[in-house]
């Protein structure tokens, strides 16, 4: 049986999840250049009531470049808010979701993850983002193994130059793509990966040698630590 909070600490809860919930929505709804202006790579977001009762929230921006090429590239992961989410909140598909729950049972609170599944248009702002922001119209091919079609969009429209025309565009050519063109080019999109905040504490090798472990993970895909990104990245078969 639970115990009763205080009708006072009560308040203090559901005002905190309020403040949290309408503070993760303005984040997730402005994740784009104003939130990470030129320059700006992490922000922290103190939200407090009454003084004492709080959380801090550390956001990472697109960071530095990194000219890692992948299916999902660690630059790409990082752009997304490192809160912890219940894998319930990830959306994983069957074989990402077997191993996020395992790694939960094997080591407890200590996983973290940060993101799941990810939606096309997502997908098309943080790919139309990063052209904008590192000015390299480029980005796409050097980046995504699968990415020659949406490197050919940009390429074939040269007027296209705004973060808004790029997203536009780039998600016209998405939305004519099945579940396995999609998962290729991330497996974020088909809900087949996670990412997890690194652990750094003396789990750390039992972590990362548990994730090789997986079922049905791509073992050789998984990416950790890539320059200046705070997040593992871990992808499976659909
Ligand atoms: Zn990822």
């Amino acid at each position: 049986m639970s115990k009763e909070l205080s009708p006072n600490a009560q308040a203090s809860v559901s005002s905190l999840n309020n403040a949290l919930e309408n503070t993760l929505r303005l984040l997730s709804e402005n994740m784009s250049s104003q939130l990470f202006p030129g320059g700006i790579t992490k922000i922290s977001v103190d939200i407090r009531i009454a003084g004492n009762t709080g959380i801090t929230l550390d956001i990472e921006g697109p960071g530095s470049t990194s000219s890692h090429t992948g299916a999902a590239s660690a630059a790409e992961c990082a752009f997304f808010v490192l809160v912890s989410k219940s894998i319930d909140d990830l959306d994983l598909a069957p074989h990402a979701k077997v191993g996020a729950e395992s790694l939960r049972q094997q080591f407890g609170s200590i996983v973290v993850f940060t993101s799941g599944r990810r939606s096309v248009d997502d997908q098309a702002r943080v790919m139309a983002h990063n052209i904008v922001e590192k000015q390299d119209r480029q980005w796409i091919g050097k980046t995504y193994i699968n990415g020659q079609e949406l490197q050919k969009w940009v390429d074939d429209h040269p007027k296209a130059q705004t973060q808004e025309e790029l997203e536009a565009g780039l998600l016209s050519v998405m939305n004519t793509w099945d579940e396995t063109k999609l998962g290729n080019l991330s497996r974020h999109l088909t809900g087949a990966a996670f990412d997890m905040q690194p652990i750094t504490s003396d789990k750390r090798k039992a972590v990362r040698d548990a994730l090789d472990e997986l079922p049905f993970v791509e073992a050789n895909k998984i990416l950790e630590n890539e320059s200046g990104v705070k997040v593992w990245h871990v992808p499976f078969t659909e």
